[in-house]
């Protein structure tokens, strides 16, 4: 409403006010703008990218909230918003997209030019506070766009329905969207964390007939083969096994050495798949006659290049119908008070995502 008063919520929230530097404390968010949705955050799933963020290795924009794994009810809409009202409930998806762009009319809503450029929409002690992923989760409200929600069926649990939003779209996304995984084909996969875990159910859930699992963790493999690998081994046994056949390899980990490995390890034809977040600064070296001649496609992936309302939907029947287990992604949760130290600390190495409820 033009002229009326700005009224804003006061919420309990974590403040990285420097690298290493966690603090539980409220916050001031904006009321919503016409097209915004206000929610009350039921779960925050932690992801490396919110640890990396705490500790500067990510983005060096502080103070931030960082927190984008959410799910919630909502509580208040924007004066043009017409597809939700307070009381649903939604998982966000990270896109932000505009819905008119040349990537959000091609179906590519996560390229979209115009995701991050929201105004500042949170305070902290008076000074703005940066909405980290354009999410803020690791609070007891969010304030979103309209588009960025995607309703959660009342049969799947808001703590489950929130590990949709970046590890499963992210990781069941780049197999289904962007490899384009084939029945009967061979994959590998680096790393077994949120992300690494959803590729193996993705490609499983493609018919992919061997999904090789590179981790260096026990009992994260030993979770790899419970979701449907075939085999798991450390980096150094991988090594050994002096394999470069695979149809496509997935790299999860963030590290550029594992980046490389991962292109070595593709088939001459086949297809490699770039989805974890390494230091901004950080570059791969591809032999390039040797890429060249090979044939191989080297894939980028953003958040699985989902379309969230239509890809969120078919993984929520998928899981309700049992082919898709949302639920072992989420290894246990935790109050704000604790999410202080998991963001410092990052995860014990055994959890995959320890999920925050305010
Ligand atoms: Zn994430
Ligand atoms: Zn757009």
């Amino acid at each position: 409403m033009e002229g009326a008063a700005v009224m804003s919520t006061t919420t309990r929230a974590l403040v990285v006010t420097a690298p290493g530097r966690v603090e539980l404390d409220e916050i001031v968010i904006d009321s919503p703008r016409a097209t915004e949705v206000l929610i009350e955050v039921a779960a925050t799933g932690v992801c490396h990218t919110d640890v990396s963020w705490a500790a500067g290795t990510l983005y060096d924009d502080f103070p931030v909230t960082p927190g984008h794994e959410t799910s919630g009810v909502v509580v208040e809409v924007g004066d043009a918003v017409t597809r939700f009202v307070p009381g649903d409930r939604v998982v966000i998806a990270l896109t932000h997209h505009c819905g008119h762009c040349r990537y959000c009319e091609s179906g590519h809503p996560m390229l979209c030019a115009s995701r991050t450029s929201q105004r500042p929409r949170l305070s902290w002690r008076g000074e703005a506070l940066t909405q980290g992923f354009g999410v803020a989760g690791f609070a007891a409200h969010a304030l979103v766009p309209e588009s960025s929600c995607v309703a959660v069926p009342e049969a799947v649990p808001l703590e489950i329905a929130a590990v949709v939003g970046c590890a499963i779209a992210t990781g069941v996304g780049a197999v289904l969207n962007i490899a384009d995984v084939q029945p009967g084909s061979r994959v590998a996969v680096w790393g077994a964390g949120g992300i690494g875990l959803s590729v193996v159910m993705g490609a499983v859930l493609s018919g992919a007939d061997e999904v090789v699992v590179v981790e260096p963790h026990a009992a994260r493999r030993a979770r790899a083969t419970k979701l449907g690998a075939t085999k798991t081994v450390t980096p150094d046994q991988f090594e050994s096994l002096n394999d470069d056949d695979f149809d496509t390899v997935f790299e999860s980990a963030g590290y550029t050495s594992t980046m490389e490995r991962a292109i070595d390890a593709t088939r001459r034809g086949g297809t490699t798949v770039l989805l974890g977040a390494p230091p901004p600064d950080h570059e791969v070296r591809i032999k390039a006659l040797d890429f060249v001649a090979s044939q191989k496609r080297l894939l980028g992936c953003i958040t699985g290049d989902v379309s969230p309302v239509t890809d969120f939907d078919r993984y929520f029947r998928l899981y309700l119908h049992g082919r898709l287990p949302l639920d072992a992604l989420v290894t246990s949760t935790a109050s704000l008070d604790d999410a202080a130290t998991l963001l410092v600390d990052g995860p014990p190495a055994d959890e995959v995502r320890v999920v925050v409820r305010p």
